[in-house]
């Protein structure tokens, strides 16, 4: 069999990012005199200093302005106060200039997250990650969903997969990626199945990974499914990023798993890209939400 399609996040979000940009300058287009807070704005929050976390907000900041985004950053001491966070956060939650809110991880650990996220405006959780927009995934009715969630449901589609029925294989049971994926793909009908580390521990993660159409890994382990294990003609999104003597791995054996799978991620340059792209289409959508524009 030949070697799988590579499933590129980045060319698939080149294409989402150029639908964005064209909203964004129909919509703005009307505002007579184009003033700079006229434009779609989020504010991304960082406190401390994390590497990863600064990556994340150049890339943020990049794309955004690509597509006609304001994007301000507002950073804080390591010290900062979990009160001090949630004033800043009711601030914006009340400022009608800003459309959407993200709120950088990791926190230090006087901020405990779960109490930052209950007090972001569910109208601007670009990440979709308040207990109220979690809560409308469980009813189907999402507006915003977690935005790594939501480019795996990007990527798949993209292959023109049908996933009425099929056998779907979600390894890892994150709050951001593996749960609301879950969700997702039972709203499609696929069959879903959900492995975490005690289905690795009972060793009948193997057995489960067999027998998926699309498999899905988001574990955090490098190697965790050798190729091997992947079913023919399968679907393969690996999300996890693992830093391996100095490269950045997925979760999957890639070069074994490209031999079996029909389509497959590389990492990096897989769902990455399109994690970012999801989160400035949830500003547009905040925007259009705030602002009463309709579809
Ligand atoms: P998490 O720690 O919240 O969840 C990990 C899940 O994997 C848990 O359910 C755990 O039980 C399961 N798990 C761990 N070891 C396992 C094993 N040996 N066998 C089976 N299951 C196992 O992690 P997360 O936030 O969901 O992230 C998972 C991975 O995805 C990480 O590598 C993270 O860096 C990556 N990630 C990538 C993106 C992206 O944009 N590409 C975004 C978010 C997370």
């Amino acid at each position: 069999m030949a070697d799988a399609k590579l499933l590129e996040g980045r060319k698939l979000a080149e294409k989402l990012l150029q639908a964005i940009e064209k909203e964004i300058k129909r919509l703005t287009a009307s505002s007579a005199e184009k003033r700079d807070d006229t434009a779609p704005t989020m504010v991304a929050l960082s406190v401390g200093n994390n590497q990863a976390s600064e990556v994340y907000l150049k890339s943020q900041k990049k794309i955004a302005e690509k597509v006609g985004i304001r994007h301000l950053t507002k950073s804080f001491k390591e010290t900062m106060k979990e009160d001090a966070l949630i004033q800043e956060i009711e601030q914006l939650n009340n400022d009608p200039s800003i459309h959407g809110i993200i709120v950088q991880m990791p926190l230090p650990q006087q901020i405990r997250i779960g109490r930052i996220l209950d007090v972001i405006s569910p109208e601007k959780d670009i990440e979709g990650v308040h207990p109220y927009n979690l809560g409308r995934l469980v009813l189907k009715k999402n507006i915003f969903v977690p935005c790594t969630a939501h480019a795996v449901m990007e990527l798949i589609d993209a292959t023109g997969a049908d996933l009425y029925g099929a056998e779907v294989v979600i390894v890892g049971a994150g709050k951001v990626v593996g749960r609301p994926l879950a969700l997702l793909l039972m709203e499609r009908m696929a069959t879903t199945t959900v492995c975490n580390i005690g289905t690795s521990e009972k060793k009948r993660l193997e057995t489960h990974v067999r027998g998926a159409d699309v498999l899905i890994v988001a574990a955090g382990k490098a190697n965790l499914i050798p190729g091997e294990w992947i079913k023919e003609g399968s679907i393969v999104v690996d999300v996890g990023i693992n830093h391996c003597g100095g490269k950045v791995v997925g979760d999957v054996d890639f070069e074994g798993a490209r031999k079996k799978a029909a389509y497959i991620t590389p990492v990096p340059g897989g769902v990455g890209p399109l994690t970012v792209t999801i989160l400035m289409r949830n500003v547009l959508t905040a925007y259009q939400l705030l602002k009463g524009f309709h579809e």
